[in-house]
């Protein structure tokens, strides 16, 4: 397809602890040719990730880590501009691996058909996504919660946790929010029904968690690690269940958990008798990802379970938004609308 300029943004260099602009460059390039069985496909809407900031570095604990020089990975929401595949038609909206891109040649791997009369597309890189997904695998097959029992979350208000937290509500549990910052909290409790919310940047954190546990943790649905996990770790019953789903406050490389520490952490899973199970959402994927668009949708329809979106605009702008979302000064998942 002549006559498209497209932009991309290509890892610039690798990162040593917290990213910054300059690790980032933003390039023109001309989309190769369509061919039989390919699309060319327009992005609308870009998902910013924490998993990015694991593959910006040579060793990616989720594989596939970027190459300098080579384009951001991600998730993105895009129209069919062309298409040479048989199932699918100019103007189809799609899920696409296509990655920090304005536009992108597909030979159709990966890609998923959106249908805007259901939900708003972009529910498809959040609330009805791979981190509602996530949310609803981890708390339900790893943390099955039952009635009357506390289920805890850290990072609770970005789009992950805040389904973490409506879905405890809904199995009848006591949904406990860590988040930073008093707004943050307030939107937990106020907006999304959590029976309580703590500040994690509070200098009386573990007080204040403690009060709102009173019962202790049963279920803890782990997205943070570091000084949060060492605060829950005293409040656990016997039985806790955790599903060790990320550990954002490792992703820079800096380290908070030293030796001693860490025996102290395996002593008290050994005598609460707790399970700890590490995952990646995409092992549950072909048993449970059917049931969970239905409950999540039905959440949604039904006003049960609400989301929010912190859209930026401007692919340029897609570098500075990715490190407002590490450093937590989005609300809402972190989207990048890079075209109408
Ligand atoms: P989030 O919006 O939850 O992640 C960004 C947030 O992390 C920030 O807004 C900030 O929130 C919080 N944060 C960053 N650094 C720290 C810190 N040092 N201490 C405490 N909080 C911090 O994104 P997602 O909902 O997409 O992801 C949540 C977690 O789930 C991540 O760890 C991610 O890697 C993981 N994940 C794992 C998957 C799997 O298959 N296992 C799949 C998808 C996600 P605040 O202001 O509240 O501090």
């Amino acid at each position: 397809m002549g006559g498209i300029t497209a932009r991309r943004v290509v890892l610039a260099g690798r990162p040593s602890g917290w990213p910054t602009l300059e690790d980032f460059r933003l390039e023109e390039f001309t989309p190769s040719p369509v061919l039989s069985g390919g699309l060319l496909l327009r992005v609308r809407y870009l998902s910013l990730d924490p998993y990015m900031r694991m593959r910006m570095d040579e060793h990616s604990a989720y594989a596939g880590s970027v190459g300098v020089g080579e384009t951001m990975h991600g998730q993105a929401v895009a129209e069919v501009l062309r298409s040479e595949h048989p199932d699918y038609a100019e103007g189809d909206t799609v899920l696409a691996p296509a990655g920090w891109v304005s536009h992108a040649v597909s030979d159709g791997t990966g890609l998923r058909k959106l249908d805007p009369a259901l939900a708003p597309v972009t529910t498809g890189l959040g609330v009805l996504g791979m981190p509602g997904f996530t949310a609803y695998a981890g708390l339900m097959v790893i943390g099955r919660p039952k009635p009357g029992e506390t289920v805890v979350v850290s990072s609770a208000s970005g789009p992950v946790g805040s389904v973490v937290g409506q879905l405890a509500n809904i199995a009848g549990c006591r949904a406990v929010g860590i988040a930073g910052g008093p707004d943050k909290c307030r939107y937990l409790v106020e907006e999304l029904g959590f029976d309580a919310a703590v500040d994690h940047r509070a200098p009386d954190f573990a007080k204040q968690l403690a009060a709102a546990c009173p019962d202790g943790v049963d279920v803890y649905f782990e997205n943070v690690g570091g000084a949060v996990w060492e605060t829950v770790l005293p409040l656990f019953n016997r039985f806790a269940r955790v599903a060790l789903c990320g550990l954002i406050a490792q992703y820079n490389g800096v380290s908070q958990t030293e030796g001693d520490r860490l025996a102290d952490t395996l002593r008290v899973m050994l005598t609460k008798n707790m399970t700890v199970r590490g995952f990646f959402n995409t092992e549950f994927v072909a048993e449970h990802y059917a049931e969970f668009l239905r409950v999540v949708s039905d959440g949604i329809s039904g006003g049960r379970i609400k989301y929010r979106e912190d859209v930026t605009e401007g692919l340029e702008q897609a570098p500075e938004a990715f490190l407002h979302m590490l450093s937590g000064r989005n609300l809402g998942k972190a989207l990048v609308k890079v075209a109408e």
